[in-house]
């Protein structure tokens, strides 16, 4: 952290602040020239808000040069971080993994004629939520308990996996039991209480990142849940909030090559709820793959028009096998397997 001081600082000031630092447990080193008063603040900076210093009326700025997260930059460690789900699905290991299933558990029969499609076209994960996060307490808010049993029933009828959103901490234990991967939504991105609960499990969580969060504060939250003791985290993109209207989100790829940059944990897209429109589907998950994606989660349901939430931007059956065909010809290209 460089911090650059008024000049008119008298000696007794620069004193006063550098025992302040050392008392934090860091050094202040003297980089200082003629025309500016510049000090490095050498040490774990991690810790250290920048805002926190402007409270000594002398500094005039503060520049973090050390990124706030710790264990999830590649700093800490290079090699990607792979995820092994079960024998089928391994996530980050350069394959492509697939991700797919309704918006929301509405019942067996729905479940089951998806997942033995999806089953069909080689997906091995399947997604479910069970505890729907509405905008609208009046709209369908999910089968909760019920959801997951039937998620883990279908999907061990089909051999698949299974992700699913958990609503709040206290509900861990139990999506333990019935999950494979626990989801965290947007709108949980911040939620730190449930961040570090889910610290204390071994099951990997899949953190999609807050719709008005930034990339720093996105892997701050990966950071909570890493420290707390949980090292398998993926990350999603799942569109951000902008001006713009005509989609639902705005799908940052940007950040995918940034966050796979920064860190070693692997990123999955959600170009479903970034569009909102199921036209746009299969031409954006092709282009995930281009920004080195590990994966997509994109939400697929028999009957759209039926569906009790996020019909509008479901696959049908069918337009799900047309986007697995381009997705194939795509990760040939890519070499890589797509499973
Ligand atoms: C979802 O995946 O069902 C969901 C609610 O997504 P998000 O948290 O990204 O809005
Ligand atoms: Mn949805």
């Amino acid at each position: 952290m460089i911090v650059k001081m008024k000049k008119t600082v008298t000696q007794k000031d620069l004193e006063s602040f550098k025992t302040y630092l050392t008392k934090k447990g860091f050094d202040l080193k003297d980089v200082s020239s003629e025309a500016v008063k510049i000090f490095g603040i050498i040490g774990d900076t991690s810790k250290l808000d920048p805002a926190d210093l402007r409270v000594f009326e002398n500094v005039e700025n503060v520049i973090r040069i050390q990124s706030p997260f710790k264990q999830v930059s590649r700093d800490f460690k290079n090699e990607d971080t792979l995820i092994k789900i079960n024998d089928q699905v391994t996530i980050g290991d350069g394959s492509i993994t697939m991700i797919s299933g309704p918006c929301s558990v509405e019942s067996y029969n729905q479940l089951k004629i998806i997942a033995s499609h999806l089953k069909k076209r080689g997906v091995n994960v399947l997604r479910g939520g069970a505890y729907k996060p509405r905008t609208s307490p009046y709209t369908f808010q999910g089968l909760g308990l019920e959801g997951l049993k039937l998620l883990r029933n279908v999907a061990d009828e089909q051999g698949m996996a299974v992700i699913s959103e958990i609503p709040s901490a206290d509900l861990l234990s139990t999506f333990e039991a019935y999950v494979d991967i626990i989801q965290v939504g947007a709108r949980n991105m911040q939620n730190f209480h449930l961040l570090k609960a889910l610290g204390k499990t071994k099951t990997p969580i899949m953190l999609k990142r807050g719709m008005s969060s930034t990339i720093e504060e996105w892997l701050m939250s990966a950071e909570y849940i890493v420290s707390s003791g949980n090292e398998n985290v993926i990350l999603c993109e799942r569109g951000i909030r902008t001006f713009e209207t005509y989609t639902r989100n705005t799908l940052d790829l940007s950040a995918v090559l940034a966050v796979k940059n920064l860190s070693h944990l692997p990123v999955i897209v959600d170009p479903s709820h970034a569009a909102g429109r199921y036209n746009m589907i299969a031409k954006l998950s092709i282009a995930a793959l281009g920004v080195e994606s590990d994966g997509l989660m994109v939400e697929v349901h028999h009957k759209p028009e039926e569906a009790l939430s996020d019909g509008a931007q479901s696959l049908k059956l069918d337009t799900f096998d047309d986007m697995m065909n381009d997705l194939h010809a795509m990760a040939k290209a890519l070499n890589r397997p797509l499973k």
